[in-house]
């Protein structure tokens, strides 16, 4: 880990790992390079999952916002909306990207570093050797083998997403509460050959006004995920029974 800037340096903030100005780079774990090697090489034709996961993360961050609000009455502030929005970026300088867009809890710089940094969950090693030494997760069928519920029970939604884009932003503003009543936005970045990430403050300010926002720089095999048909049935396909929260499609141009 590699701290640009001491927090501890910072007096009074150091009781906050994180401050303002910093930019903090962070390798994953060892077991990522072969969970990257066992997902590239088995999971290609299940590549739509990516769409499926990052929904279903999405729907569980707005289901914890109206859980937290409960106690917490100033979660609400910032964006009063309660829904997941997808964006294809077709052309113009940000061409080729597909941004993912939610309301939800948002994530805290530490909870950015702790819950994306962790590509192989719990019981990964396991998983590996099992997925492996099975005959049917080398030829392309790892969820066929195992199951998606058991897949991404060890499997971080972070993996998916290396299959369809070189490169991930996650942008996020946690909710308001009494422990943290002023966050900022910062961004988990990320791309898909490299063993570390990168988190710092987000230098466009606070645009969200609460939640994530994830960024996909699509592989230019994967520019398909920017037709509106395409993502509208993946939705339907996979999304539209288990979403509580209403779904929207924006297209920029
Ligand atoms: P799981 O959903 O099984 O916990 P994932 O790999 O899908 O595992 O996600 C890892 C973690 O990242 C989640 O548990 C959650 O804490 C965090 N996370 C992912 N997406 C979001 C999001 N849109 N908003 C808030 N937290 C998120
Ligand atoms: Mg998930």
């Amino acid at each position: 880990m590699r701290l640009f800037r001491s927090a501890i340096a910072l007096g009074v903030f150091a009781l906050s790992a994180f401050a303002q100005e910093e930019h903090q780079k962070h390798a994953y774990q060892s077991d990522v390079a072969r969970l990257r090697k066992i997902v590239i090489n088995s999971l290609y034709s299940h590549r739509d999952v990516f769409l499926r996961e990052i929904i279903s993360n999405a729907n569980d961050a707005l289901e914890k916002l109206r859980l937290s609000s409960l106690t917490e009455p100033d979660v609400l502030t910032g964006a009063e909306q309660m829904n997941i929005t997808i964006k294809a970026v077709k052309d113009g300088e940000s061409a080729g990207r597909l941004i993912i867009t939610d309301t939800g809890i948002g994530m805290t710089p530490e909870e950015l570093k702790n819950n994306l940094g962790t590509l192989a969950k719990s019981g990964t090693s396991e998983f590996l050797s099992r997925a492996e030494s099975d005959d049917s997760s080398g030829n392309g069928n790892l969820i066929g083998a195992f199951g998606l519920g058991f897949y991404s029970r060890h499997v971080s939604f972070l993996c998916n997403i290396f299959l369809v884009a070189d490169r991930v932003e996650v942008a996020s503003l946690a909710a308001r509460t009494s422990k943290n009543p002023a966050p900022a936005q910062y961004v988990f970045s990320s791309g898909a050959d490299e063993n570390s990430f990168d988190i710092y403050v987000d230098p466009r300010g606070n645009t969200l006004g609460r939640g994530t926002e994830i960024t996909l720089f699509l592989k230019g095999d994967a520019v398909n995920y920017l037709n509106e048909q395409t993502i509208t049935d993946l939705v339907n396909k996979h999304s539209s029974f288990s979403t509580t929260f209403p779904i929207y499609l924006a297209s920029k141009r």
